[in-house]
């Protein structure tokens, strides 16, 4: 299925600029599901595809939006704009997380359903891909209103989801906590006791062991991986890490323990902090534990903003905050040798093509942050089967679908001469949900 390049033969590395007429597109993109596009767009230039079908494997199937009515504390009652997207269930149930944001916007939200798609694809686990989010800062509301919201959302989302149906998870500013009233909501209304309707739950309410780390340490192995391929060392190597939430603190700390990386640079969205000499991962957790914000650490020598966090001289270079950190012009200020996407979608596609052709190395998010929802389809197969694994276990499954998903990848980017790693990935990607949509057929 996997064809030549888009005019006769495979394209060369040296020839990727022939595809965007007029460097097209250096023209900033900034809408996430504009990206998207482009980035299976640029894949299906190596994939005998037809346009109709192209279009489907570029757009959502459904998109529910909907309101959500809540009673505040002080009695007065607040509306909530929630979506989920469901986006391509060719190879299995909807998957993917539910994000608490002030920014979610439709495209933003349906983004993140086809890349879930072609993450599923990616380290070959049989889902399709969604996505929710609620616009609403979390910080602004007590536990008691987020759990009525929460649980408003759910009475939404129940004629949608199911363990079969849709599987939603954690996303940006939502964790355990969210999930057990999800579940909690779902089985309540269907009279059953269904724990694979949500992953990321508490250990307690049926989570698997590992989660909360899986998408860290997705990140730590491709980072690892990415650096034997290019004949580097990462023992030592020097990290930035934008974003010290779940996915960026735990890559921090997992770097620095497991492959002695030097984190020199962590940020928040209250600043950066900085000190060339190495900041201690889990200190500076403790400090934003406490405290609210990285900003503030003693250990560090300096305080720096964002932007010179991403532009830092360091070898590897780790975006896990939110979209779009990196645009063509900053990409240009890049010093880091590899890219790590902990994020999903931090580059925009004007800098995928200004790091490409700079022999910046980058791990796609859709294989570098996989762990996360590759440990939720462990929790869903334990929740099925209510047999649980140690955390040994999970790790060991996880590594392996990794270290696969990684060198499947590379077979692909050296047999066809791709331009880069992230085309690589929609390339495998995509001819998977292809295959399955076309062994499925259509019906009517
Ligand atoms: P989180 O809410 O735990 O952490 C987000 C972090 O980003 C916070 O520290 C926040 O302060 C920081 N941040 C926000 N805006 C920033 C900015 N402009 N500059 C610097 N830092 C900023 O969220 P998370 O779960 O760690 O998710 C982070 C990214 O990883 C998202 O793109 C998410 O979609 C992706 N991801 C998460 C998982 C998961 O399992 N949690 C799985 C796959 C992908």
């Amino acid at each position: 299925m996997i064809a030549g390049g888009p005019e006769s033969g495979v394209q060369k590395y040296t020839n990727v600029k022939r595809w965007f007429p007029d460097n097209e597109r250096m023209s900033e993109k900034t809408n996430p599901f504009e990206s998207l596009q482009e980035q299976i767009g640029d894949a299906a230039a190596y994939i005998d595809v037809d346009d109709s079908v192209l279009e489907r494997l570029k757009n959502p199937e459904r998109v529910l939006e909907t309101n959500l009515s809540v009673e505040l504390d002080d009695g007065s009652m607040g509306v909530f704009r929630a979506y989920r997207s469901q986006f391509n269930g060719d190879r299995g149930p909807y998957k993917g997380g539910i994000r608490y944001h002030p920014g979610v916007t439709r495209d933003e939200v349906k983004a993140l359903s086809g890349w879930m798609v072609y993450k599923c694809a990616v380290v070959d686990i049989p889902y399709g891909g969604g996505k929710g989010g609620i616009v609403i800062d979390p910080r602004e509301y007590s536990a008691d209103e987020l759990e009525r919201i929460t649980r408003a959302f759910a009475v939404e989302l129940r004629p949608f989801i199911g363990e079969d149906r849709d599987i939603p998870a954690p996303d940006v500013n939502t964790g355990q906590r969210e999930m057990n009233w999800i579940k909690d909501t779902y089985e309540t209304l269907e009279n059953t006791t269904e724990p694979g309707v949500i992953t990321g739950k508490a250990i307690d309410s049926g989570g698997s062991r590992g989660r909360v780390e899986a998408t860290g340490r997705s990140t730590m192995l491709t980072a690892r991986e990415a650096f034997e391929y290019l004949g580097e060392g990462i023992e030592g190597a020097t990290v930035a890490v934008q974003g010290y939430g779940n996915a960026g603190s735990i890559a921090a700390r997992l770097l620095e323990s497991e492959l002695g990386a030097e984190i020199v640079a962590v940020s928040d969205s209250s600043g950066a902090v900085y000190n060339p000499e190495g900041l201690d991962p889990e200190a500076v957790k403790a400090h934003k534990n406490e405290t609210g914000a990285v900003s503030g650490y003693e250990g560090a020598s300096e305080e720096l903003t964002n932007e010179e966090l991403l532009t830092l001289d360091v070898d590897l270079l780790v975006p896990a905050a939110l979209e779009n950190a990196i645009d063509g012009d900053l990409a240009r200020e890049v010093k880091a040798d590899v890219i790590v996407e902990a994020a999903n979608g931090p580059l925009t596609p004007a800098a995928d093509d200004v790091l490409t052709d700079r022999d910046v190395f980058v791990v796609p998010d859709i294989l570098a942050n996989a762990g996360g929802v590759t440990v939720s389809y462990f929790e869903w197969v334990q929740n099925r089967q209510r047999f649980y694994w140690t955390e040994e276990r999970v790790n060991e499954e996880l590594e392996r679908h990794i270290v696969e998903a990684f060198e499947g990848l590379v077979d692909c980017y050296e047999t066809f001469e791709l331009p880069n790693f992230r085309t690589a990935a929609y390339v495998v990607a995509v001819n998977r949900v292809l295959s399955a949509a076309e062994e499925g057929g259509s019906w009517p």
